[in-house]
């Protein structure tokens, strides 16, 4: 005879110190530093409630209301009412909300669309690319033939007649616009006039803008591209996991197919429900605002980080992230040492034609995602930017880096997260 133990269905963290500590010390690290990572962002307890809930121990395979296994009444609930918010939020025909993340959204739809050896106009990731459009570390990158488009070296923004020179050269099945690190906003016609000339498909990867882009903060992808995909945890603010979105009823069963079973099996109904939940969020007039003070807040740490003698890759932002040249200063995985010891979480990042490498290059990465969440404005962004750039002088100097870090501190204090898990 077999009984679940004693607190089975009733203990939480505390039937294990040992993982309850650490998740405990996640949650300080965020309550006390300042992050300012791009891919991160901090989530209501809404979200974190809906993602850890009973729903992880349900499993469906295929479409709500279509599935292969039984008892998903509520499981179709939840993701039809995702789908539903996805296209109200982004004013589109059709959504799969299934991905389990930005990467697997792409892989998804490459599957749907493409045949194996089909050629991929994308980003390079030195220019600011993501790994997912085809890394030749990735199976993306062994399935198809990529090629790619960078910057300007004048101007450090995306070069159209490049892009269209290699669209003529290469005749691409697929062009990819959007990545990880471009700061400005792309002109999206232009990208899908260049498809039209060579017959290509477009794909908008809007992973950090799509908050942005839903509530008119940077340009709408969705009238211009066949697909769109994104991630739910960076600038919409929710759960992990991605989202793909399309207006063509043609497109659909390939791009379904493309997700499940091309690259993923059950459903991660937790995360779906975690989707619902924050696209219910982004709906409201409340995201709006949310996202106007991401771009407020971004541009007045970008001006306070210029004004300090630091420049901007590309001279500025249109969206809530930036990429820092340290040329001259220090290197980004030095720089981002100090500032994580001063309790500001950053990454370091190629810049365009770095001459350094990946490991120790020229950029850091900023984002005001997460800061805004909390409710930092443009006072906070200006002291955060003051404080980096202290740090990123003098990275060795350890009073300075204690005194930043008390200034953190009391700047944390000042704006609470979650309670305790
Ligand atoms: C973050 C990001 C992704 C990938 O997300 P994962 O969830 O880590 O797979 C894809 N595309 C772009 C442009 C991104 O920035």
């Amino acid at each position: 005879m077999y009984a679940p133990p004693n607190g089975f269905f009733h203990d939480g963290l505390d039937g294990d110190p040992e993982l309850a500590s650490a998740i405990r010390g996640e949650w300080a690290r965020q309550r006390d530093g300042v992050e300012l990572i791009a891919s991160e962002n901090l989530v209501s307890r809404l979200v974190l409630e809906a993602q850890g809930s009973v729903l992880t121990n349900k499993t469906v395979e295929g479409a709500a209301y279509a599935r292969y296994y039984g008892g998903a009444e509520f499981a179709d609930r939840i993701e039809a009412l995702a789908v539903e918010r996805a296209k109200r939020l982004f004013g589109c025909g059709f959504a799969n909300v299934q991905p389990h993340s930005g990467s697997n959204a792409n892989a998804g739809v490459f599957l749907g669309l493409l045949a194996l050896g089909d050629v991929i106009l994308a980003m390079d990731t030195a220019a600011g690319g993501h790994i997912s459009h085809g890394h030749p570390a990735t199976l993306t990158g062994r399935d198809y033939r990529i090629v790619r488009y960078g910057v300007s070296r004048e101007t450090e923004t995306i070069d159209r007649d490049e892009v269209r020179d290699l669209a003529h050269a290469h005749r691409p099945k697929m062009i990819v616009a959007g990545g990880s690190a471009y700061p400005r906003a792309i002109d999206f016609s232009a990208f899908r006039a260049i498809a039209d000339e060579v017959g290509a498909w477009l794909l908008v990867d809007m992973a950090h803008v799509a908050g942005l882009a839903a509530t008119g903060h940077y340009p709408d992808p969705l009238p211009h591209a066949d697909v769109v995909t994104t991630t739910t945890y960076k600038s919409l603010r929710g759960a992990r996991g991605g989202l793909v979105l399309w207006n063509d009823e043609a497109l659909s069963s390939r791009i379904d197919a493309g997700i499940f079973p091309g690259v993923q099996g059950s459903v991660m109904l937790h995360a779906v429900a975690g989707k619902a939940a924050c696209l219910g969020e982004a709906l409201k007039p409340e995201f709006a605002d949310y996202n106007a003070a991401v771009l407020a807040n971004a541009r007045a740490l970008g001006e306070t980080l210029q004004k300090e003698g630091l420049r901007l890759v590309s001279g500025g932002t249109d969206c809530g992230l930036m990429l820092v040249d340290l040329s001259g200063t220090t290197t980004g995985d030095v720089a981002a040492k100090a500032l994580e010891a001063a309790g500001l979480a950053v990454n370091k990042n190629l810049i365009p034609f770095d001459p350094r490498p990946p490991e120790a290059p020229s950029g850091l990465r900023l984002s005001s995602n997460a800061g805004t969440a909390r409710g930092f404005g443009e006072v906070e962004f200006r002291t955060i930017g003051g404080l980096i750039a202290t740090v990123v002088r003098a990275p060795s100097d350890q009073r300075a880096l204690a005194a930043a870090r008390d200034a953190v501190s009391d700047l944390c204090a000042r704006f609470p997260i979650y309670p305790r898990p």
